[in-house]
């Protein structure tokens, strides 16, 4: 195994794990990253050194825990490339704050007759907040299709999005299909009209670099625990004029400036933002993420996934009888490979897969208009991590034939 991988392996103790008496091979890594040691402990040490409220008590301890948790707040305004930290709001997860803008800004600013326009590639997080408002608000929502190299047909995009559309949603990297979308292009395209651009980062941040601000993004949703963070911690950006504008999402203590009997002020963004004690835990071991990150480096975690991708990509599609989706070219794709094998159900093979330790995903993988597009209703997905090694690679594909010889022909 390459020495780098090895060593980077190390971090993660999770990897020595057996599942089902053969060594764990993790492939689901879209679902959900392992943790390194180093995140795990910055955890305990702010547990045993810092822990108190935030926001709150004048006490010691209380101040010493704020500054952490804002110091964290300025590190990933650093690491998305925010123009500053009053745009980063914590949140529970990806689907939090995909939430957060369709409850706010979007019951704000949506009326009768307006159009929002999604992919039809959208997670159900960034689907049924757009679905659901359009309904409430009687207004349209319209969906960019797939070119015939099942990539986002950026021709479709430019028919869709016109002068009546006021929220454009997309994901920068699909969770199903793998592919990376044009977003520069989508935001130009909404603000040409008017409308903002939200963008669903959740399987984009910790495998490439993230600049919001070159993307010319409105909203950028992502979270913690699909970069190596812990669960239950997200991030919301979204440009300060924007955020300023829109009403809080959650009311309660620590988003307010002043409350009387009769009515409230909110306190200044982000905090209008984050009603009640957030989850501290959560935010200082998304430091400790971005750290890992930046201490492999974005380019490497990026060229390790490609040369993986590479080697696994016309191997799997050379198996005869297996069906890959998504565009054929390993650089039009991040760490994500979905694809079925004829005649046996996604869920078999999974379920084949797991009695020798490798775990991957089957099902619709949460965009099941996408899933019906295919003309399928699941898919089996495998998706890589750093951590993962070219020996794995080749374990996967020989038990992968395996498996599909077995279905086909039975035990001989
Ligand atoms: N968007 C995409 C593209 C995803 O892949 C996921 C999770 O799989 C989400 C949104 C939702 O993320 P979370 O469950 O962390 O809120």
């Amino acid at each position: 195994m390459d020495k780098n991988i090895k060593r980077i392996r190390e971090n993660f103790p999770i990897l020595k794990r057996q599942i089902n008496e053969s060594p764990l091979i993790y492939l689901d890594n879209a679902a959900t990253t392992q943790i390194p040691v180093s995140v795990s402990k910055k955890i305990m040490d702010f547990d045993e050194t810092y822990r108190a409220n935030v926001h709150r008590g004048v006490h010691t301890l209380g101040m010493w825990a704020t500054e952490y948790y804002e110091s964290v707040r300025e590190k990933v305004k650093n690491f998305i490339h925010a123009k500053s930290k009053k745009e980063i709001v914590f949140t529970s997860g990806c689907t939090d704050s995909l939430n957060l803008v369709a409850a706010t800004y979007g019951e704000q600013n949506i009326q009768a007759g307006d159009e929002i326009v999604v992919s039809i590639m959208e997670h159900h997080s960034n689907l049924l907040p757009w679905q659901q408002l359009a309904i409430r608000k009687h207004a349209k929502l319209k969906f960019i299709e797939l070119d015939s190299k099942q990539q986002l047909d950026l021709a479709d995009a430019k028919n869709k999005i016109t002068s009546k559309t006021k929220i454009v949603a997309v994901a920068q990297v699909s969770n199903a299909l793998g592919c990376i979308n044009p977003i520069k292009e989508l935001a130009k395209l909404a603000h040409q009209n008017n409308a903002v651009i939200v963008v669903d980062g959740a399987q984009a941040v910790g495998h490439f670099d993230v600049d919001v601000q070159k993307l010319d993004a409105d909203f950028y949703a992502f979270s913690g625990h699909k970069m190596f963070g812990p669960d239950g911690i997200g991030v919301l950006y979204g440009r300060k004029k924007l955020l300023e504008k829109m009403p809080p999402y959650r009311l309660g203590g620590e988003m307010i400036a002043d409350v009387t009997r009769e009515g409230a002020v909110w306190a200044p963004v982000p905090q209008k933002f984050e009603a009640g004690t957030p989850n501290i835990e959560g935010v200082i071991g998304l430091e400790g993420a971005i750290d890992f990150i930046e201490c492999v480096g974005l380019n490497e975690i990026r060229q390790h996934e490609q040369y993986l991708i590479r080697y696994l990509l016309p191997r799997i599609q050379e198996i005869t009888g297996i069906i890959v989706y998504g565009p054929k070219d390993a650089s039009d794709r991040t760490s994500v490979i979905s694809f079925n094998v004829h005649g046996i159900h996604p869920h078999d093979l999974a379920t084949a897969l797991d009695l020798e330790g490798i775990e991957v995903r089957a099902g619709h993988h949460c965009a099941q208009p996408l899933m019906k597009t295919l003309g399928v209703e699941s898919t089996v997905r495998v998706s890589v991590a750093i951590y993962n090694s070219q020996e794995e690679m080749d374990k996967f594909l020989d038990i992968l034939v395996q498996i599909k010889e077995f279905f086909q022909n039975g035990l001989r």
